[in-house]
Parts: structure tokens; sequence; C-alpha cells
């Protein structure tokens, strides 16, 4: 079985089921394995002709095995991505001689997360049904988490859900794909702040132990280990789909968060050729700077046309930073404090230039999302959204033509970003027919301050 560290090193040797239920570590840090499990070229090669639910049962497994019996599991996973409404879960799209989109859209709420969510909800419920126990997920969200958590979570057993976004910050669509979600279990807050704000909050929630306690506190947000595992399923799915066994292909992963150009990392660990990741970021623009200077520095939030990566605090990136730190955790511990303390961290030269070989950052202005909406449009017909078009500019500026197969994650719909597309294209994206009715839905949410008692009293009071 995969065994479980913290990155601040003092959680001990910890099983699976510590890891999926609780999210973030007791010391603050988060999990990852102490050996990512590796598929054997073999393994691999048997992936090819699978379907997207077959490819995520073999390369899950190994992170599975010992929790779950293998039939249920392979069922679970069936179930899951049956709710995709695409018959090829993850189609590939082409865009250019070289260049294509992974499509990440056609899950229930028409964004990547739906791709983990779907799953990590599952397995949830399975381990809490087994072992007798309730939850409480708490989440923050710029938008696509929020709405994919409730979408995954809403009416199952032994869990409830709570989820903070930040208030008049998420587009229409997003407010809505949570507001409208009327299950018994589940709690919207709009907080008066910004998504670090939410996020903060959560992590304050996590850090009172008194409270983390008697709610059974669980993560859904992307610092759990398992949303990053199952993740990685789809780089590996695209991979074998368009050769990449056989020769180099580069990704380009719209990055806010840094969870899911991380799960291209593991990936890679599990022993898939990767020649490159390219975390794609918008203005806001703090991990693609880090790559380029080793100055991991906090700035003010810009409300972009993408606004899943509008964050100054990337939450996954102390996953990165210990491995840059060479698993050391108290040099990730000292890296973290002057961090909280200063809102700046610097990592030698020659730490950062390793990780460079496979990682490249790249920002990409307003100016420049609108122009690859545009072209894209001009040139194949495709509509994408800002997020998307932030990744495929980002693939064309570092990967040069004919180095390798460039492959951009489209993680969002372009309906769910209609203002922005319309702007750049002149066309409005429609909501598949499905979803059509989203605008004529109730909603129901509470809006609080950003301040931390406010939101533990309404989670008490609603509990
Ligand atoms: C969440 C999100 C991202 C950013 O993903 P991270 O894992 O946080 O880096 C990019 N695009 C869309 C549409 C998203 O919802």
């Amino acid at each position: 079985m995969v065994a479980y560290i913290s990155t601040r090193g003092g959680a001990g040797v910890r099983q699976f089921e510590d890891v999926l239920l609780a999210g973030l570590a007791e010391d603050g840090g988060l999990f990852l394995p102490i050996a990512t499990p590796k598929l054997t070229p073999d393994v691999w090669q048997s992936l090819k002709g699978r379907s997207y639910a077959e490819t995520a049962e073999i390369v899950l497994w190994p992170f599975l095995e010992g929790t779950i019996e293998h039939g249920v599991f392979r069922t679970m996973v069936a179930q899951t991505y049956a709710t995709f409404t695409h018959a090829a879960t993850a189609p590939l799209t082409q865009i250019g001689p070289d260049d294509w989109l992974l499509e990440l859209f056609h899950g229930p709420t028409l964004a990547f997360k739906d791709f983990a969510l779907q799953l990590l909800a599952r397995v949830f419920e399975h381990v809490l049904d087994r072992r007798g126990e309730t939850i409480t997920i708490v989440g923050a969200t710029s938008g696509d988490t929020g709405s994919a958590a409730l979408a995954a979570c809403a009416g199952r057993a032994n869990m409830r859900i709570v989820i903070l976004h930040p208030e008049g910050r998420v587009s229409e669509v997003q407010r809505r794909q949570m507001t409208t979600v009327m299950a018994d279990n589940v709690v919207n807050i709009a907080v008066q702040g910004t998504f670090d704000d939410c996020q903060a909050l959560v992590k304050q929630m996590f850090n009172d132990k008194g409270f983390r306690d008697e709610h059974r506190l669980a993560a859904i947000n992307s610092i759990n280990w398992f949303r990053l595992a199952a993740q990685a399923v789809y780089y590996a799915y695209a991979a074998v789909r368009l050769g990449g066994l056989e020769r180099p292909l580069a990704f380009s992963v719209p990055t806010g968060n840094f969870g899911d150009v991380y799960a291209g990392t593991i990936a890679r660990a599990m022993g898939l050729p990767v020649h490159r990741l390219v975390a794609a970021t918008n203005s806001n623009d703090i991990v693609a700077r880090f790559l380029e200077t080793g100055s991991y520095a906090k700035g003010n939030v810009m409300p972009t046309t993408s606004p899943s990566m509008d964050i100054q605090v990337a939450s996954n990136f102390e996953r990165l930073l210990f491995e840059l730190e060479d698993r050391d955790p108290e040099r990730l511990r000292a890296q973290m404090e002057r961090f909280a303390k200063e809102g700046r961290l610097e990592v030698e030269a020659d730490r950062v230039q390793r990780i460079r070989r496979l990682l490249a950052g790249h920002a990409v202005d307003e100016a420049a999302v609108a122009a690859t909406m545009r072209e894209v449009f001009a040139t194949t017909g495709e509509v994408i959204d800002p997020h998307t078009a932030v990744g495929v500019a980002a693939a064309r500026a570092v990967i040069p033509d004919g180095d390798a197969t460039r492959v951009t994650l489209a993680t969002a719909h372009p309906a769910k970003f209609p203002d922005a597309v319309e702007a750049a294209i002149g066309r409005r994206p429609e909501l598949p027919g499905w979803m059509a009715d989203l605008y004529g839905r109730d909603e129901r949410f509470t809006v609080l301050p950003a301040d931390l008692r406010s939101i533990q009293d309404h989670i008490r009071r609603t509990a």
C-alpha cells in the first residue's frame, strides 16, 4: 500500500484513508506519497484503446488497493464517468498541425473539476459508510470547485458540504450552479471578500482544532491528494491516444492553485513520458513569475476574464516547493514561515533550474486571451473559453513548433463565461440543452463578512 507523509514533517506515516478524509495534514502541511507508485511499461502499453473509465481504474488502482475491493472500485469508476455527456468523456480536438485541445468540460458542471470530484465524492461515501462516520466538507471556491463539489456531494449520505465563494466575483453561471442546488446537506456562503479571503478562512477553520474535530471537517479543494491523483488520469488518457508513449508531448495547463499542472507531475512520476508541462497563468502570475525568477512573491489579485485563476497564493505550490527543497520538512517549514510573515520566499537558482526543464511558466495578459479566442475561432471554428485561451497562448509561446505535440487542457465550457467569449468573438456561446433552464431556477445562499467567527457560527447554526 502507498504510504503518505506531510510536507511539514509533523504527521508521521499515514495511510490512504487518513489522507483522503483529512485533506490538509494536522501540522498544516500537504500530504503526498513517500514514493509514487509506478506503472510498468507493459501496463502503460495496455492502456491503448481503453475507455476513460478503464484508464482511470488502472491508473488509480495502486492508490485504492487495500481500501476498496477491486470490483467495487471498477463499478464506482464506471458510474462516475457515465455522468459525463460526451461518449469519449475527454475528447481531443485538433486546432493546429500539432496542436490539440483536451476537452475536460463534458461533466455535470462543465469544468475539469468534475473529473476528480465526481469520483472523490463516491469514494468518500463508500469509506464513510464502512466506518460509520459522517463529515463536513468545507471548501473555498473561485467558482468552478464549488459547483463541481456541490454537484458531486449533493444528497450523498454521511456528508454535509459547506462552500464559500467570494460575493460578486464568480460568473453568474458559476454562482447559479452552486446556489440552485437545493439538497439538505448543502450550505452556500457568499463571503464579502476575495477568493484568497475564502481560502484563508477555510485554512483557519482547519487550524481551529476544536472546531475541526467537532464538525469532522474534510477538505475537497485541490489540496486533497486523491483529487490530484484522479486528475493524473486524463494526462495518461490523452497521451496514450496521441501516441505520447512513443513521441514527445507537452501539456499546457491553465493554472490557478497549481493543482491541475501538479497532477501532470504525478502522471510523470507514475512513469508516463511527458516532454514538458506549461503552467499557464493569466495576469495573476505568481506561479509563472516563480518559475522564471525563483521568487515566489504575493501580488494583488486582479480580476480577469478567467476568474478561476484569479489568485495570488497557489495552495499546491507547497508540494512543488517540498520537492525543490529535497523533501526536507525543516527547510520547507522555514520557507513557509517566511512566506507567511513577509509575503515572499526565494528558492536557490540551481534548484529552480532543475525543475525548469520539466515545468515552464508563462503569463498571458487579457489582450492576448481575447486575441487567442478570436484566432482559434477564425482558424478552426472552435469556441474556447478564456481559461483555455490562456493555455493555448502559453503553449504556443513556450513550446516551439516541431519540439513536441502541444496539448492544452480545455478546462471549462465556453458557455460558463459567455460575456468574455462574446466580447472576443462576437458570438454568445450557449449552455448545453440539458442545462438550459439554469437561469430560471431558484437560488439559496447566505452573505457573510470575511470573518471567521461569523462563518463558524453559521456552520454551527445550520448543522
Ligand atoms: C480551477 C480552474 C483552473 C485552475 O486549476 P488549478 O488546479 O487551481 O491550477 C483553471 N481553469 C478552470 C476553468 C478552473 O475551474
